[in-house]
């Protein structure tokens, strides 16, 4: 396929810097406002099983650039070196809607969400997040979600239902809006340390900026109930400097990876959702940027897998967990192929997920199709939750 250019992108750009504008504007606001403890800290649960659970999700992604003959050379680590390993399901089935915020609370609850597409709603029934804390009395440092996803909210970490919600809920960090804030924050306080340096983390987050701007979503920036932990946010500024210090290739998703890793090895969560979305390009139109976007994301999974494997509070307990929220619409279609998920299409429903670690008793494909709501209540099991109302089945393959 040949890359395409959409028109209208003048128009992404000129968004871009009046959402940093908000960005900054919004951050002078937020200064003056009193800082809550989101992190919990104190001690992990006592509770469960000491098993740990990482689940990346990617953004939407076709078998056909995937799992497929010709999709292979896209994701050299997820086929060679992790496949051989896993318990590979090759139809993984997303029933309900087919857009990131619902998609991905779908996969959290175990029940096919049918809220607002962008996230200005809470999903209806309880996260894993909540179970987990409220029936095993795990604190909010041991659940968190990390995510490049902008059409997503801090309203993924808790549900509306009665006796849950956001006192059982995940810390919930989007490092683009972070890193927009940082450098906002720099800028008007003039602290960086160099002109140089301040030039380069401006064209730096313009470029990302551009990159990510989809679906003519603004940013939002974190209001007072996203305000997070002084400790935490310590930790995420530390990451954030990294990335643009680093001064390699930069993405959403490489930042989002480096958080993760930050969080990995400073709170050593028992419960990590890493939300990887440099695909999301393709509503751009861009097939060659799409398809780096997966290359991307195969190549930051597997070194979240190697993290995991070098560090001894997860090593031998840990189960990984892969999925795309949805795959795209099938090229030829009146929705731009894609460009898009929009189609009640097997392009669009049917992906994959593989199980790595722990609970893989030994690596098989399962041909039988599982929808992505089986896998909340198979990680509730996992961690030693007593069982959550939910629409799917425990996939009966995991070791528990
Ligand atoms: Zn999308």
């Amino acid at each position: 396929m040949s890359r395409v250019i959409s028109g209208g992108s003048e128009a992404a750009v000129d968004r871009s810097r009046r959402d940093f504008l908000r960005a900054a504007t919004a951050l002078l606001v937020g200064l003056n406002l009193p800082q809550t403890s989101l992190a919990g800290g104190g001690q992990h649960g006592a509770g469960g099983s000491g098993q740990r659970v990482v689940v990346v999700i990617f953004g939407g992604v076709r078998r056909a650039e995937t799992f497929s003959p010709e999709g292979l050379e896209n994701i050299p680590h997820l086929s060679r070196d992790l496949l051989p390993r896993a318990l590979f399901y090759p139809d993984a089935r997303n029933e309900g809607v087919t857009a990131h915020f619902n998609a991905i609370s779908s996969i959290l609850t175990g029940n096919w969400q049918r809220v607002d597409d962008w996230g200005k709603l809470a999903p209806t029934t309880p996260t894993l997040f909540e179970h987990f804390r409220k029936r095993l009395g795990a604190a909010q440092s041991d659940t968190w979600v990390v995510a490049s996803n902008k059409a997503l909210t801090s309203l993924i970490g808790a549900s509306s239902a009665s006796e849950y919600g956001p006192v059982y809920g995940a810390n919930v960090v989007f490092p683009k809006q972070l890193m927009v804030a940082a450098v906002a924050n720099a800028l008007r306080a003039g602290r960086s340390r160099n002109m140089a340096d301040r030039a380069k983390i401006e064209a730096e987050l313009e470029s990302m900026l551009e990159a990510g701007n989809y679906e003519g979503l603004g940013w939002t920036v974190f209001d007072g109930a996203d305000r997070l932990d002084p400790r935490v946010r310590a930790t995420i500024e530390e990451a954030i400097t990294t990335f643009v210090r680093g001064g390699g290739p930069t993405s959403g998703d490489e930042l989002t990876f480096l958080v993760s890793r930050e969080v990995i090895r400073k709170f050593s969560p028992r419960l990590l959702v890493v939300i990887f979305s440099d695909v999301e390009v393709a509503h751009f139109g861009s097939y060659a940027l799409h398809v780096g976007g997966i290359r991307t994301g195969d190549r930051l999974a597997y070194q979240l897998w190697q993290e995991i494997q070098g560090n001894s509070e997860y090593q031998n307990k840990t189960t990984m967990v892969i999925l795309p929220e949805f795959g795209r619409d099938p090229d030829g279609s009146t929705t731009n192929g894609f460009f898009n998920h929009r189609g009640d299409t097997e392009s669009t429903r049917s992906t994959w997920m593989m199980a790595l670690g722990a609970a893989v008793d030994k690596p098989q494909i399962i041909e039988r199709p599982i929808r992505h709501v089986d896998l909340c209540t198979t990680l509730a099991g996992l961690l030693g939750c007593p069982p959550m109302e939910s629409q799917g089945a425990r996939l009966a393959e995991w070791q528990v």
